[in-house]
């Protein structure tokens, strides 16, 4: 539907408008600005580049602030530059502000900042599955278990070495766009029994 449609508005030229909007607001505190470093999960001089929800770098999709089919016009104030996930999970809404309401509220904080976007809402969606965090859960299996201290050093070195082959062996990508939210849910989910299993193996071995 609106894939086939001629987009005109450039990247560049979304980009433009919204430096620029930054630049004219002189009324606002500056930790309200649009893209302070304290926003965003990027920063803005990778606006062409990053996904301006997630702030991976990845293949970015010009997305209607409102929808064409609700109005929505082809010029630069009416886009934001989103990757393909992020896209989907946008709102599709008649108002100019949910956009840029529900890609502040996506600001990751603390942790989440290492572990990026997509890792912070699997691990989201883990502790909903299971009704449990994740680090619950491992720590949880350690006490009921009375599994070692070097047990769990072995487990360390273990993943140390295993590295990310895990990702290679189970986990695929669509072209350009990275993992999904999904796929690290199943990461999670299968990270999580093998390190039952081997904290098993390991606390028996000694
Ligand atoms: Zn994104």
């Amino acid at each position: 539907m609106s894939k086939s449609r001629q987009i005109k508005t450039s990247i560049k030229a979304i980009v433009k408008y919204w430096e620029e909007q930054d630049l004219n607001d002189q009324t606002e505190n500056i930790k309200d600005r649009l893209w302070d470093e304290c926003n965003l999960n990027f920063d803005w001089s990778d606006a062409e580049i990053c996904c301006w929800n997630c702030g991976e770098k990845l293949r970015l999709q010009r997305c209607h602030i409102i929808p064409h089919s609700l109005g929505g016009v082809d010029k630069p104030s009416n886009y934001v530059l989103l990757c393909n996930e992020c896209h989907r999970e946008a709102p599709n809404v008649n108002s100019s502000d949910a956009m840029w309401d529900w890609i502040r509220s996506n600001k990751l904080q603390g942790v989440e900042q290492l572990i990026g976007y997509r890792m912070a809402q699997a691990l989201k969606l883990f502790q909903i599955r299971s009704g449990k965090s994740y680090t619950d859960t491992i720590n949880d299996f350690i006490k009921e278990k009375n599994i070692s201290n070097d047990a769990v050093n072995k487990l360390t070195e273990f993943i140390k070495q295993s590295g990310t082959a895990f990702f290679d062996n189970y986990c695929s990508t669509h072209w350009g766009d990275g993992f999904n939210i999904e796929t690290r849910y199943f990461f999670l989910k299968k990270t999580c029994d093998v390190v039952k299993e081997k904290l098993t193996e390991f606390n028996i071995e000694e």
